[in-house]
């Protein structure tokens, strides 16, 4: 063989190698994001690694998957066939999500109550055919809602009378923790989980800095609250300026009183809460929105190794928790709540 046809051979070879180089390179991209509309809601998924584009592909299918079963309006889902028979064969993740709401109602004092559907309905929120009830309709469904009963056993799920469930509340850090636990199997260390505002940041950024979270703020006056810095922690927030309807220059909002059966009107405007827990944040966020500042504090107080929080009330003052003094910044004044 002549020296040029070896150098030619050797030319082909290579350029071959750098094609498919090329396109694998492209397959096992750095970086995948998609952005989807579910549980009502924008979500932004963004990962980092070379599994990227699967685990977001896993991603989108579980997150169709947990809304088809969650939903209180799909006439297919699992929650929608327990609201409407009192009864249900809940799937894994419905009983294990169930479970965990009652936890929640709990340990929150009934703040956080998965009971709140008839309320949520009542009002208009599920339909967005907005009404403010009468007194008496409210003390019935006050009634209703805290006399509401779940027992779960095996995959079995049975209401008491009249009750029907919401899991508004929690769904979206349920589904917060089952993405991680994606991410986690596919072996994507970075990402940022964007689900409606409710943010999970796995890992650090690319560059290997902490992920930088916007709280936003529920004034118009300022743009946001200031900035959270965190890595394997989510920052979910609630908030009535999130879903509300105005009648007769009043505002109600989508956060409800269970005791009183009107939007909870506790002094707070927004709630973040900073966990490794999306679970337990989701929740604390809605209950400690119902219970206002003094009770948040003392809840805080007697939790603050899983939890620290971010509180505005309407007196527009900026309070944190000590946990996260660190890692916050704002140039709107606050105060540090310490234990
Ligand atoms: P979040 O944005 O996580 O605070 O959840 C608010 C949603 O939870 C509402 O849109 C309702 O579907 C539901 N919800 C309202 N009030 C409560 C409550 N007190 N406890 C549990 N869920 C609630
Ligand atoms: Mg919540």
């Amino acid at each position: 063989m002549s020296k040029k046809v070896l150098t030619l051979i050797i030319y082909v070879i290579l350029i071959t190698l750098l094609i498919f180089n090329g396109i694998f390179f492209f397959k096992n991209k750095a970086q995948s994001s998609s952005t989807l509309y579910a549980f009502d809601t924008v979500m932004d998924i963004t990962l980092n690694g070379k599994n990227s584009e699967a685990a977001l592909h896993e991603i989108n299918r579980e997150i169709s998957y947990l809304e088809a079963l969650l939903s209180t309006e799909n006439e297919n889902s699992e929650i929608f066939s327990l609201n409407n028979n009192g009864k249900a064969l809940a799937s894994e993740d419905t009983a294990t999500l169930l479970s965990l709401a009652l936890s929640y109602k709990e340990k929150t004092n009934n703040a956080f109550n998965p009971f709140v559907y008839p309320m949520v309905m009542e009002w208009g929120f599920v339909t967005k055919d907005y009404n403010v009830p009468n007194t008496e309709k409210i003390n019935e469904l006050v009634k209703t809602v805290n006399s509401s009963a779940l027992t779960l056993t095996d995959n079995k799920a049975l209401l008491s009378n009249g009750a029907s469930i919401d899991l508004g509340g929690i769904a979206k850090g349920y589904a917060t923790q089952k993405l991680i636990d994606i991410c986690k199997e596919n072996n994507i260390k970075s990402a940022l989980l964007n689900l409606g505002g409710n943010v999970y940041a796995l890992g650090t950024k690319s560059n290997g800095t902490k992920w930088n979270i916007a709280i936003k703020s529920p004034i118009e006056s300022l743009d946001y609250l200031g900035y959270i810095s965190v890595k394997n922690k989510c920052v979910i927030t609630s908030g009535g300026y999130e879903r509300f309807f105005e009648e007769n220059g009043k505002i109600y909002h989508h956060i409800i009183d269970p005791e009183t059966g009107y939007p909870a009107d506790s002094g707070l405007l927004s709630v973040t809460i900073v966990s490794k827990d999306p679970i337990l944040a989701d929740a604390y966020s809605t209950a400690l929105y119902v219970m206002g500042t003094d009770e948040a504090v003392k809840f805080w107080r007697s939790n603050a190794d899983a939890f620290d929080c971010i509180l505005f009330t309407d007196k527009e003052e900026l309070i944190i928790t000590e946990g996260i003094k660190n890692d916050f910044s704002s140039d709107y004044h606050y105060t540090i709540c310490k234990k």
